[in-house]
């Protein structure tokens, strides 16, 4: 049996007063601040050890790693960090967890970028690496069957033989527990939905251990309380994901793609526009603006035009490739943009989606020591052009670093500030411009976030954006499934 290493307690992160629950009552944490009492956490951890042996570690290291680390929010480590191998396991850790009233937060990658995985109350980070497994693959149906821990990367590799994707795609090699959990998608979604549309069902651990399933394969089901969709977008808050069914979808015949300039940011969104509104089932179709093509000219040896320029992707037959290839370049002609350039290789094709994807990196490599601060709105298409135009002059007016890059077919984009963190003003000016661009994006109808998911970061922009009513029954769901708030307190909604 393994010996608990000793343990350094903290101090309670948010120290109790007058008002506040005694150490030692169970109260709920994050709403009347039960900040895990260290009398609960000892002997939680005394279980946890002896069950999980040298798969429990508190090293500071570890711990930190698994609190934010991709954006300015602080670094909140949990107490201690468990590495399941199975559904089982991860039903027990609830449990002790529960017995204790001590948060538990789980963690696949790591990569989310609003404070998702720090653990404010302290607590005990789940990360799901060792549940890595591909559990089915039902070819004839285009579904299968994942553990949380299998990232999206590693799910492509091991379905590329059998001729079929899963097309959700975030910049980073997310694990499909956190993609699940944060709703997310990225340069795909346009064509083929985002993880609420590509999630059949799931098996989950409830916050009193219990384990539920919340649909079968079926494609279609109206029975009862769609539990999925639920799950689906909950950052851990309401249960701890231990299986995913997702649907799969064939490799296309033919890919076409390639890349326009336009000679301004409003002249590439109305082509966006007008791509969707007439209906090319474009299959990516992605904004860089001249800063962000500067960037990810340098970051990734290319020679793109640094001017305003759409990333485009078309899947399907040889002929309708083609076919629809031809329309966007008329579109994007009418609209002052062009030459289309084709990437006819598919190495040159991936070459182009990995810069693509690393654009945050590229964005951070502008200015050699600072912090990128990503953040994301959607608006309704019909407001993209005017709400992307506005913002770009505000980065001006702010006298601020800030790349656009969007995954605009979906009216979602997203700002990398590159910002100095030392520098009070400036970081002064870089919380105005964010305060402003979600208050521009509600005003258009549009939304805080169109798939990084809420976190910590952006919990004060929900009354805005839902109204009291409606965060009311968001507290009462999250109250319902989890009346101690163990499962990732500090996170999404306040129930102070
Ligand atoms: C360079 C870069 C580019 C990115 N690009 C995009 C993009 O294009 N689109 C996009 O949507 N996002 C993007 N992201 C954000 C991030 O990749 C996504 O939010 C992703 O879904 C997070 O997955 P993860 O495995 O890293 O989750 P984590 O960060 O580990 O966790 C995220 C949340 O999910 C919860 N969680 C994790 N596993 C489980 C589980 N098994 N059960 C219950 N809850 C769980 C955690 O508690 C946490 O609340 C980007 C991030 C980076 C760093």
């Amino acid at each position: 049996m393994a010996v608990l290493p000793a343990v350094q307690f903290r101090e309670p992160r948010v120290p109790f007063s007058g008002d506040m629950p005694a150490p030692g009552t169970r109260e709920l944490a994050g709403s009347r601040l039960g900040c895990p009492d260290p009398g609960a956490l000892k002997p939680a951890l005394a279980e946890l050890s002896t069950a999980f042996g040298e798969r429990l570690s508190l090293a500071p290291a570890t711990r930190e790693q698994h609190a934010n680390t991709t954006t300015w929010l602080a670094n909140e480590p949990p107490d201690a960090v468990v590495y399941p191998s199975s559904a089982t396991e991860v039903q027990s850790i609830v449990r002790v967890c529960a017995a204790h009233g001590v948060p538990v937060i789980p963690f696949g990658a790591g990569t989310s970028l609003e404070g998702q995985v720090n653990a404010p109350f302290g607590g005990v980070s789940i990360d799901f690496r060792d549940m890595n497994r591909v559990l089915a693959v039902h070819a004839q149906d285009l579904d299968c069957v994942v553990e949380p821990g299998v990232t999206r990367k590693q799910l492509n590799a091991f379905l590329r033989d059998q001729g079929l994707f899963f097309p959700i795609d975030p910049g980073a090699d997310a694990s499909l527990g956190g993609m699940t959990a944060t709703r997310c998608s990225g340069t795909n979604a346009v064509r083929y939905g985002t993880m609420k549309d590509n999630v059949l069902a799931l098996k989950a651990v409830l916050a009193n251990g219990e384990m539920i399933t919340t649909a079968r394969r079926a494609r279609k089901s109206s029975a009862g309380y769609d539990l999925t969709r639920l799950l689906v977008g909950s950052e851990g808050t309401l249960a701890v994901i231990t299986e995913i069914t997702l649907k799969l979808h064939g490799i296309p015949e033919a890919i076409a793609g390639g890349i326009c300039p336009f000679p301004s940011v409003e002249a590439a969104c109305e082509a966006t526009i007008a791509t969707i509104q007439t209906g090319i089932p474009v299959a990516r179709i992605e904004l860089l603006d001249a800063l962000q093509v500067k960037a990810v000219n340098a970051y990734s040896h290319l020679t793109l035009p640094e001017r305003p320029l759409l990333c485009l992707e078309f899947h399907g037959s040889e002929q309708s490739v083609v076919e629809q290839s031809r329309r966007f370049d008329e579109i994007a002609g009418d609209l002052g943009g062009g030459p289309f350039e084709w990437a006819t290789k598919a190495e040159d094709r991936s070459r182009l989606w990995q810069a693509r994807h690393d654009a945050y990196w590229a964005a951070l490599a502008l200015r050699p020591g600072a912090k990128a601060i990503a953040t994301d709105v959607c608006v309704p298409i019909s407001r993209l052009a005017e709400c992307v135009t506005a913002t770009q002059q505000d980065i001006i007016a702010s006298r601020l670093v800030a790349p656009i890059v969007g995954h605009v077919g979906d009216g979602n984009f997203h700002l990398s500030l590159v910002l100095d963190m030392a520098d009070d003003d400036e970081v002064r000016r870089a919380e105005g411009l964010l305060e402003r661009l979600v208050e521009r994006a509600l005003d258009m109808d549009g939304t805080c976030t169109g798939e990084h998911g809420v976190g910590q970061g952006k919990m004060k922009y929900l009354p805005a954006e839902h109204g009291e009513g409606t965060l009311g029954a968001m507290r009462a769901l999250k109250l319902a499934l989890d009346p101690q708030n163990i499962l990732n307190p500090g996170k999404i909604i306040s129930l102070g």
